[in-house]
């Protein structure tokens, strides 16, 4: 089932699912009772792109901290609970616009029950999901794929939920290895109706992430699944949205951003580019400059490799050239080429 033909459900005033489009979000990293750190890293990740953020609530003074977290934010609210069916609950009454749970862990029927009853009376979604390290035990025992214990574990969730008629669901399925991952979404793509939530779970530092996230996520991108992302990195959850940005970017789903592209520089780069390179590509970032910009390293082959760049840089021997469309229009010199450059970006943004 590709992303457009998911179910819509509603989470605060967003809408997840049924659309061509992949909803980023990110998780706090801070403990969630540290009211205005929470705020201010909400407020943060949505001016980088975040659409919804989740915290973790790990006592009731977590899940009170929501009520006040919500008069500082502007965007939907998830409450990662897993199963504490107490947590869950003050969760709801305290405004969590979505709540990460595991029913399948909940021994108690009737507090399921009384969990899904206020989530359908206040409109709150749930995402269930199950990662390598929370397949069922009883699935453990049998000699089948991982991605089949993920799947086979969600489906027992879904139907506990499904058994009270709930129907506002989300679902993940993560693994930290990537063909499984892969696997597990696709199947689970093709048996349940409900947005998925994609992501590689323990992804690592910065530069692991990114690599491990892009390799198992692009895939799934790329064939239509996946509703809402998010690229786990140990580290600040800004770097989270930053990276889910530049992915959807690259995989056509997040059209509005700037397309920087910059040659790897060899023996025939006789200026120094990379410096260069990194102040344009945080201007046109910080900006968010929908052009697309080319920092080459030598005027041999840069125009050229450039052409379908807006407005690109080429470097010669002390100095650069300026294109645009592959067409040089000006010769500046190294100390003007970045005031050079951010004047022609800004002419045509
Ligand atoms: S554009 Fe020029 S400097 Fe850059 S890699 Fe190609 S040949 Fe080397």
């Amino acid at each position: 089932m590709r992303r457009t033909e998911t179910k819509q459900i509603r989470i605060g005033r967003l809408t997840l699912g049924g659309q061509d489009k992949v909803l980023i979000q990110s998780m706090c990293k801070h403990k969630t009772s540290d009211v205005d750190t929470i705020i201010k890293e909400i407020n943060e990740c949505e001016a980088l792109g975040a659409k919804l953020m989740r915290v973790a609530i790990l006592d009731e003074e977590d899940a009170k901290a929501i009520s006040y977290i919500k008069r500082g934010i502007n965007i939907p609210i998830v409450a990662d609970i897993h199963f504490d069916p107490k947590l869950a609950i003050l969760a709801i009454k305290c405004g969590a616009n979505k709540i990460r749970l595991n029913p399948g862990n909940i021994s108690d029927e009737n507090k399921i029950k009384e969990i899904v009853e206020l989530a359908k009376k206040k409109h709150v979604a749930i995402r269930v999901g199950a990662n390598s390290g929370s397949v069922n035990k009883e699935l453990d025992e049998f000699d089948i794929p991982l991605a089949h214990k993920l799947v086979l574990s969600v489906k027992q969730q879904v139907k506990i939920l499904e058994k009270y008629d709930f129907h506002d669901i989300v679902i993940s399925l993560k693994a930290s290895n990537i063909k499984e991952t892969i696997k597990a979404y696709e199947l689970a793509s093709e048996i349940f109706p409900y947005p998925l939530h994609i992501g590689i779970t323990e992804a690592g530092p910065y530069e692991l992430s990114v690599i491990r996230s892009t390799a198992g996520l692009a895939p799934l991108l790329l064939e239509g699944i996946g509703d809402t992302i998010r690229i786990s990195i140990t580290g600040d959850s800004k770097n989270e949205v930053i990276a889910a940005k530049r992915l959807l970017h690259d995989c056509g789903l997040y059209p509005n951003y700037p397309t920087f592209i910059s040659c790897p520089t060899c023996g025939r780069t006789q200026v120094d580019v990379k410096p260069l390179g990194a102040k344009i590509f945080k201007y046109l970032e910080d900006n968010n400059i929908k052009l697309t910009v080319a920092v080459m390293g030598c005027v041999v082959n840069g125009p050229g490799e450039g052409k379908n760049a807006d407005i690109g840089i080429a470097g010669g021997k002390g100095q650069y050239v300026i294109f645009k469309k592959g067409e040089v229009i000006k010769k500046v010199s190294e100390d003007e080429a970045y005031d050079a450059m951010i004047k022609e970006i800004d002419s045509l943004s």
